[in-house]
C-alpha cells in the first residue's frame, strides 16, 4: 500500500532533516525516509563548525548563502528549543583560522583579501590579527603561531543534537522520520512521485533528494545529476576540561561540556570511513603547535567519517527539468547550512521554483566543464 505525504525527503541527514523540518515550517507534512545505521552518514561524525569566512572565493553567491545561514542560525537554535526543548549549543563568537608560518599567513591575507574584493556589494568583515593581537584573543597559543585571519560571522553547534531537534521538530508539525527506510528506486507518474524501499511505497506530489552519498546513484532515475563523492575526515575528541577557547578555530573547538575537538583533514579517494594513526598524528601535531597546553589533555576518542564532496566543492541545489517537482540538495557543509536549508531552500521547494541567483548551483555546471575540458 503507497503511503501519501505532501513531500518526500529522501535522506535523514542534516541537510534532508533540515529540509524536512522547513517543509513541515512551511505547513506541508513531509516524510523523511533515512537509510539507517548501516549508511555513510556525515552528518553523525563531523566537527560542526559554522564557518564562513573562507567559503566562496570565486563564487560570491556562495559565501552571501553561507553567510545568510549564519545570520540565520540563532533563529533556527532559538525556534528547535521552543518546539522541542532541545537546546543544540550554537554559538556565534566569531571564529579565527590560526597560521603557524609567515607563508600560511600571506596566503590566508590574500584569500581574505580577495574575498572582501569579490564582496564589495555586500561588505566582508574580516581581520588580519597578528601574534600579539591574536593572543588577545586566544590566550595560550604556542610560540610558532604567526597570526591568523578572524571573522566574525563563525561559530559552531553540536550536531548530534541539531539532528535530534530536527528531527523533533519535524514530528511536533506533523512531519514523519522513518527510520531504515532504504530507497532504492525512485519514479514518477502524473505529477505524483513515488519512492520504493524493500518494505513500502511512499508517494508524494513532492521529492527532494538529499541522501549524501546516496543521492548519486538515485539521482538519474528522477532527471537529476549529483556527482558527489567521498573525502575522508578524521576526528580526535579530547577529555573535558575547563574552558580554554573563546570562539572556534578552523582546526579546535570546546564543545559546551568541555571537550576538545580536533579535527579538518581531508582525504581524496578514500571510500572507506575507517581512522587511521597517521592523520590523527597530523592533526594532534598542528593542535599542540597551536595550543602547547593540550599537550596533558588526554585523548579519549577519534573517527572517521566521509564528507560528501561535488567535483567543484559547491552545493548542487536544483529541480528536475524532467519531472518538476524533483529537487536536488548536496553540500559538503551541512552544519553550516542547516539554517538556510530549513528557513530558505524548504520554502522554494514549497513554492516551487528556486530563485534566479541558485543557477550557479544546477549541476550543468559540470556538463559544462566536460565540454570545455575535451
Ligand atoms: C570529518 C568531517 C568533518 C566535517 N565538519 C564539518 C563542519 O565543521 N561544518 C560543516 O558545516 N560541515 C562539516 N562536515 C560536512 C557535513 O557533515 C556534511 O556536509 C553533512 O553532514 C552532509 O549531510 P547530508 O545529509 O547531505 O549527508 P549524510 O549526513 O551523509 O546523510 C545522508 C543520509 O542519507 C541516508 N541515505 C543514503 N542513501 C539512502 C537511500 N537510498 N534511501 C534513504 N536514505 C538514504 C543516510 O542514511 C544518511 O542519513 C564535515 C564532514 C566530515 C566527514
Amino acid at each position: 500500500m503507497a503511503m501519501n505525504a505532501d513531500a518526500i525527503v529522501v535522506g535523514g541527514g542534516l541537510v534532508g532533516s533540515a529540509i524536512a523540518y522547513g517543509l513541515a515550517c512551511e505547513g506541508l507534512h513531509p516524510l523523511l525516509l533515512d537509510e539507517g545505521d548501516v549508511a555513510l552518514r556525515a552528518s553523525r561524525g563531523n566537527f560542526g563548525l559554522v564557518w564562513v569566512q573562507s567559503k566562496g572565493v570565486g563564487n560570491p553567491t556562495y559565501q552571501r548563502w553561507s553567510r545568510t545561514s549564519s545570520e540565520l542560525w540563532p533563529q533556527l537554535a532559538e525556534r528547535l528549543r521552543a518546539e522541542t526543548g532541545i537546546g543544540v549549543a550554537h554559538h556565534r563568537p566569531g571564529g579565527v583560522a590560526v597560521c603557524l608560518t609567515d607563508a600560511e599567513f600571506a596566503a590566508r591575507s590574500q584569500m581574505m583579501q580577495d574575498m572582501r574584493s569579490q564582496m564589495s556589494d555586500d561588505g566582508f568583515d574580516y581581520r588580519m590579527l597578528d601574534r600579539g593581537e591574536l593572543k588577545e584573543l586566544l590566550p595560550g597559543l604556542g610560540p610558532e603561531v604567526v597570526g591568523g585571519s578572524w571573522s566574525p560571522y563563525d561559530g559552531h553547534a553540536n550536531p548530534l543534537y541539531t539532528l535530534r531537534a530536527l528531527h523533533a521538530g519535524l514530528a511536533a508539525r506533523g512531519g514523519r522520520y522513518v527510520a531504515g527506510a532504504k530507497v532504492t528506486t525512485l519514479s514518477a507518474a502524473c505529477g505524483v512521485f513515488t519512492a520504493e524501499t524493500a518494505r513500502d511505497r511512499y508517494q508524494a506530489p513532492r521529492l527532494v533528494l538529499a541522501a549524501g552519498l546516496g543521492s548519486a546513484t538515485l539521482a538519474p532515475q528522477v532527471g537529476l545529476h549529483i556527482p558527489v563523492v567521498p573525502v575522508r575526515g578524521q576526528i580526535i575528541v579530547t577529555e573535558r576540561i575547563a574552558p580554554i577557547l573563546r570562539m572556534p578555530t578552523l582546526i579546535l573547538r570546546q564543545t559546551d561540556e568541555g571537550s576538545i575537538m580536533i579535527g579538518e583533514s581531508r582525504e581524496e579517494g578514500r571510500s572507506d570511513d575507517q581512522s587511521g594513526i597517521e592523520v590523527v598524528q597530523r592533526l594532534a601535531a598542528r593542535a599542540l603547535a597551536t595550543f602547547p597546553l593540550l599537550a596533558g589533555v588526554r585523548m579519549v576518542r577519534t573517527w572517521a567519517a566521509l564528507r560528501v564532496m561535488s567535483p567543484d566543492g559547491y552545493p548542487i541545489y536544483e529541480q528536475s527539468p524532467s519531472f518538476p517537482g524533483a529537487f536536488a540538495a548536496t553540500c559538503h557543509s551541512g552544519v553550516t547550512l542547516a539554517a538556510a536549508h530549513a528557513l530558505r531552500y524548504a520554502k522554494y521547494i514549497a513554492q516551487g521554483s528556486l530563485p534566479d541567483s541558485f543557477e550557479i548551483f544546477h549541476s550543468r555546471r559540470f556538463e559544462a566543464d566536460v565540454r570545455l575540458a575535451s
